[in-house]
């Protein structure tokens, strides 16, 4: 659907709300002005992308590469990676976003998005549905990057190492968890071809990482300001960061020579709980 998340102000935010109900239901099949009959989850992800987000579900997109508040970007260096919408995968609707990662560093490709025109507040959560056909590798990957504008404008990247999901700041290299056997354990893979629902929770107020993977928050995806070893004890070595994030992408970067295809879909980013 069409995001309503230019509208600015008051008035605007009205409209913004009146117009996702109506993309909802739309969505739903349901025609506007009856009774909804969306579940809990749905009414939750209505009303952040209501407020002061936005959410997408690409059905609106066009085909070939996308557009509207997405562009192909690679922030580096680019080589053979692709970014297209897709008809054959979605996790709602008809289409979704395909990557095609190649392996390399030289090989960044996302469909990113801007988020300085959302009225978000402190904290953000940003919440995607992902599929994807190769397991996780040893070597380091990110398939989610954010712009960091409390970090120098380093990225904030959300990927894979020695198989599980994990957290790495671009400044200083740090991960979380921490990748011993024991920080790595307290995490998880991500199943391959099946869509899951992942969900953070970014507080730039006190530099607080969550991470919850299908609704489970998972243990070694958490920084909570209290150092645990295995887990977040590296990641708070820099007291001091406050993430202030200005933009998602949603893609492939690879630093050893791993390749991956990989879908998204219904991403939201609100400043509260989106859910499943
Ligand atoms: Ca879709």
């Amino acid at each position: 659907m069409a995001s309503p998340s230019g509208l600015r102000g008051r008035r605007g935010r009205a409209v913004a709300a009146a117009l996702a109900t109506v993309a909802v239901l739309a969505g739903l099949g349901v025609a506007s002005g009856t009774a909804p009959t969306a579940n809990a989850s749905t009414a939750r992800q209505t009303m952040a992308c209501a407020a002061d987000g936005f959410c997408e579900d690409f059905e609106s997109q066009t085909g070939g590469e996308p557009t509207g508040r997405w562009s192909v970007e690679a922030r580096d260096c680019s080589g053979t990676g692709t970014v297209t919408v897709d008809t054959a995968e979605a996790h709602s609707g008809t289409q979704s976003i395909r990557v095609d990662g190649g392996g390399g560093y030289c090989n960044h490709v996302f469909a990113g998005t801007s988020l300085t025109d959302t009225d978000l507040g402190d904290t953000v959560y940003v919440r995607f549905w992902v599929r994807h056909g190769t397991p996780l590798p040893d070597a380091h990957v990110t398939f989610a990057a954010m712009n960091d504008a409390g970090d120098a404008d380093r990225d904030l990247r959300m990927g894979g190492q020695n198989g599980a999901l994990q957290w790495n700041r671009e400044s200083d290299d740090a991960t979380l968890p921490e990748q011993s056997p024991d920080g790595v354990a307290l995490s998880v893979p991500l199943p391959v071809d099946t869509w899951t629902c992942v969900e953070a929770q970014l507080d730039g107020a006190a530099g607080h990482v969550a991470t919850w993977v299908d609704g489970e928050l998972v243990e070694g995806l958490v920084a909570d300001g209290d150092p645990t070893h295995d887990v977040d004890s590296q990641w708070l070595g820099r007291a001091d960061w406050r993430p202030s994030l200005t933009d998602l992408r949603l893609g492939w970067e690879s630093y050893g020579g791993d390749t991956d295809t990989l879908w998204f879909d219904d991403v939201a980013v609100g400043s509260s709980a989106l859910g499943c």
